[in-house]
């Protein structure tokens, strides 16, 4: 069969090096990606480290992928013509398949009244924001300079970016809209707990912060709000869309030839963006497009990681 994969992140290049093992298929991987394939938790890691550790971040280059993964780099797709099965790239390319899978992942979502100053903040969610935050990061520290960096959002990504930023030696403040830290994954026990690490850090945390305006004075904001699955592909050729690709329990989308999996993956109108649930449903799609896996995906039991440094959650409360 020939599978064409949009999305070098962890669920497009699961499927794809899964696939690559019974060299059964032709397998095309097309990625708006041009460094290779990298982990995204460790972006969020990645202010303290030396260029050296930060370096390691990026796991595989792609010229180190199988050669039976033909690789179309740094190019974005941008059309599916269903009745064809064609995907036609930005360069005006046409990729002819008998399965397309969207691994097309997730942006970033900025809040209504911030959009207008999108030039004047940053967000972490490729290797690319982070190499730019660590180059500001470094000019202002080869100005002799602590820099004080603005963290919008409290939820996981920025308590983790905060601590980081902090460790890396600079000055953070929280700007939270809820009343308490990383709500969705915290009781507020343990919200409270994380508070108190920070407050002996020196990190401020401000709450009921709904911001219609950057915060001033700092010298660079990063805005962490949460993200948005891609959905603009799939929505474009008239698949339904919810939150993210609508799907079935075979990850299939009401195409028969095309799938989903992954951050913008939607199955039983639920999104799984974690590392293992999406491991998972990258490994069952290989295997069922070998013909292996008859029965639907599943979604394994998993607990979200919190990486703040020096802070264990307290284990007497139970995350959600
Ligand atoms: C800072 C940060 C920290 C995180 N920490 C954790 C953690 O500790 N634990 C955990 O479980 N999860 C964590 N996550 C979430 C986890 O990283 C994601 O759920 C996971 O990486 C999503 O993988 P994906 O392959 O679905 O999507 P992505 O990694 O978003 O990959 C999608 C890829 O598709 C490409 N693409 C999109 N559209 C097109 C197009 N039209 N044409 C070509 N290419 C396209 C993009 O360039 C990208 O390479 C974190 C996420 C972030 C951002």
């Amino acid at each position: 069969m020939k599978i064409v994969i949009v999305g070098s992140g962890l669920a497009g290049v699961t499927v794809a090096e899964a696939l690559a093992k019974s060299a059964r298929h032709e397998v095309t991987l097309v990625t708006a990606e041009t460094h290779g394939y990298y982990s995204r938790p460790r972006l969020s890691h990645g202010f303290a480290l030396s260029d050296e550790a930060a370096a390691k971040i990026l796991m595989k280059r792609f010229d180190a992928f199988p050669a039976s993964v033909r690789i179309r780099a740094g190019i974005e797709a941008w059309l599916i013509h269903r009745e064809k099965r064609h995907l036609v790239l930005e360069n005006g390319e046409v990729l002819g398949y008998d399965v397309l899978i969207l691994a097309t992942g997730s942006a970033s979502r900025i809040p209504g009244g911030l959009a207008a100053f999108r030039p004047d903040f940053h967000t972490l969610n490729s290797l690319d924001d982070l190499l730019t935050l660590r180059r500001r990061h470094a000019r202002a520290r080869g100005r002799g300079k602590t820099p004080r960096w603005a963290v919008v959002g409290g939820g996981l990504i920025g308590c983790e970016v905060a601590s980081d930023l902090h460790r890396a030696g600079d000055s953070v403040t929280i700007f939270h809209r809820e009343t308490r830290l990383i709500e969705l994954q915290l009781n507020a026990e343990q919200s409270q707990a994380l508070h108190g690490h920070f407050a002996e850090l020196g990190v401020e945390v401000r709450y009921g912060q709904d911001l219609n305006e950057l915060p001033r004075p700092y010298d660079e904001v990063i805005v962490a709000t949460g993200f948005a699955p891609r959905t603009e592909l799939a929505k474009e050729a008239g698949l339904a869309t919810a939150r993210g690709i609508v799907a079935n329990e075979f990850l299939r989308t009401e195409d028969p030839a095309i799938y989903a999996v992954g951050d913008v993956c939607e199955v039983g109108s639920r999104l799984y963006p974690f590392v293992s649930p999406i491991r998972s449903q990258a490994l069952w799609l290989a295997e069922h497009l070998e013909g292996r896996a008859q029965t639907g995906w599943t979604p394994p039991p998993f607990t979200p990681v919190i990486k703040i440094h020096d802070f264990k959650v307290p284990a007497a409360s139970a995350i959600s």
